[in-house]
């Protein structure tokens, strides 16, 4: 994951070898910090905040005897990492009075349906009792892929040929009548994003009234994601993003750009096409795989 700038930042940090930290020679080997994030397609406003707290901390640094100045600049920048893409809360709700209701959204082919399952997998190995909803009426094949998903993690699907909100509002009473208490609503994508798509989300949204919703977008289109977690978020006030496809040659931008844009945290990450392949997301384990 992320060799590009994780290779970039260990010739970046080499800058800061011997001698100690002074504001010129921080400002010097920021620079290639800089172009490191701004390479792996992190957002501009996102690396320039990022740098310039990083450089305010280093320069105000008293120079630790025992500790060489590279090491304390790659602390630096992997606390500041830590602290860009966090805090995340990486419980799942529950209620005691009925189901919670997760609604899924996001672009077409960015892993929704995929994710619906992996994240009724996560809850079932949690203890709780999912069902899954097939409200993607748009893509063909959708309904079908949930279902043999569903028979493969042996979880519930409801589905029915009528209309997205109705297969929610049902989706629900099934949960209910059936002691499930999660329902995981599986919503149509587009390919890109326009005035239908966001209209039927809003209306479930409206009617069906979620307690939680999770944008689903690829990390493969970098700092694009936060554009497109800005638009979903200004149409349905998220409350996380799931970042899939990190397994592919993604080079961080998203995961880094995500939370900056739109101060919307990263919950999950999905890192391959099975099932079992979600992962909380934890920034200090993705600092961590962004600096090697
Ligand atoms: P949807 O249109 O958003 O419902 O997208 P799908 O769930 O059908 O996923 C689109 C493609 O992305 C499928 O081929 C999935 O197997 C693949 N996919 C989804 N999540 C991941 C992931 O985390 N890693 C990889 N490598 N592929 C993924």
């Amino acid at each position: 994951m992320f060799e590009g700038i994780t290779k970039s930042l260990t010739e970046a940090f080499k800058k800061f070898r011997g001698g100690k930290l002074t504001a010129e020679n921080v400002r010097d080997g920021l620079r290639e910090v800089r172009r490191a994030f701004i390479e792996a397609d992190v957002n501009y406003d996102v690396v320039t905040d990022f740098i310039g707290r990083v450089e305010a901390k280093a320069v105000g640094q008293e120079v630790l005897a025992r500790v060489n100045p590279s090491d304390q600049i790659i602390k630096i920048v992997h606390d500041e990492l830590v602290a860009t893409m966090g805090p995340v809360d990486p419980k799942i709700p529950q209620r005691a009075d009925r189901p919670v209701v997760l609604m899924l959204c996001g672009l077409q082919g960015a892993g929704k349906t995929t994710t619906a399952a992996k994240l009724a997998l996560t809850l079932q190995s949690r203890g709780r009792k999912p069902l899954l909803a097939a409200a993607d009426l748009q893509r063909p094949g959708a309904v079908e892929q949930l279902r043999t998903l569903g028979e493969q993690i042996g979880v519930p699907v409801y589905s029915e040929a009528t209309n997205p909100v109705d297969v929610c509002r049902n989706a629900v009473a099934e949960a209910k009548r059936t002691l499930c208490d999660a329902v995981i609503l599986d919503t149509a994508g587009r390919l890109q994003i326009d005035d239908d798509l966001m209209a039927e989300l809003q209306r479930i949204d409206k009617l069906v009234k979620p307690d939680e919703c999770y944008l689903v977008v690829d990390a493969m289109i970098g700092q694009e994601a936060a554009n497109v977690a800005k638009a979903f978020n200004d149409a349905l006030e998220l409350n996380a993003c799931i970042l899939t496809k990190l397994d592919g040659d993604a080079r961080g931008g998203a995961a880094m750009s995500i939370k900056g844009v739109t101060g919307v945290p990263v919950k999950f990450i999905g890192v391959g096409e099975k099932v079992d392949k979600l992962e909380d997301f934890v920034p200090e384990r993705m600092a961590g795989r962004i600096m090697g």
